[in-house]
């Protein structure tokens, strides 16, 4: 399959490839979004998922499908995921705030209440934004899983944060 860039996805090819969670279910809290697009040899996601949300099946090179009502948002498929491409996006953290957690394999680890600036898939600035939660159990394997509180409009958008 080819894509727009070479790199990092577009949001608009993103939501035509994957089924994205509905404007209901991003009411409800926390859910996986996976940007999961290219037809390669993997599968750790689906295993990771105790709750059964992630499906990939036979062959391998399926494509991995998320029912995001059995989703809890826990964020462990995040941190198995070699390809980096899974994300928690709660939109329904505030009134104005919602967050999106997503891997951090860089040095140092985030601590919690940093101020850092979030940047969208292709790397740039977008905004303010404060870590609100790191997790790194010894189960994580050493790929942290931070999440930053952003403004809402942004919710679809950030995917990382700017090196510390
Ligand atoms: S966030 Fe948790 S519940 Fe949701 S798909 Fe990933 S592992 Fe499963
Ligand atoms: S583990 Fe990541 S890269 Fe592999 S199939 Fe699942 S979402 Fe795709």
């Amino acid at each position: 399959m080819a894509l727009i860039n070479t790199g990092y996805l577009e949001y608009e090819e993103l939501s035509q490839i994957q089924k994205l969670p509905s404007d209901e279910r991003y009411a409800k809290g926390p859910v996986a979004v996976i940007e999961c697009v290219q037809e390669i040899p993997c599968n750790p996601c689906e295993a990771a998922c105790r709750f059964g949300a992630i499906h990939i099946g036979d062959p391998i090179t399926n494509l991995p499908t998320c029912s995001h009502d059995k989703c809890t948002g826990c964020g462990v498929c995040v941190s198995k995921c070699p390809g980096l491409a899974i994300f928690i996006v709660n939109k329904a953290y505030s009134e104005n705030t919602a967050t999106v957690a997503f891997p951090y394999e860089y040095m140092p680890t985030p601590e919690k209440g940093m101020e850092v600036t979030a940047v969208n898939r292709k790397g740039e600035e977008v905004c303010d934004a404060k870590v609100v939660n790191v997790m790194n159990p010894a189960a994580f394997d050493h790929t942290p899983v931070v999440t930053v509180e952003i403004p809402k409009e942004y919710a679809d958008e950030v995917r990382s944060i700017k090196r510390l």
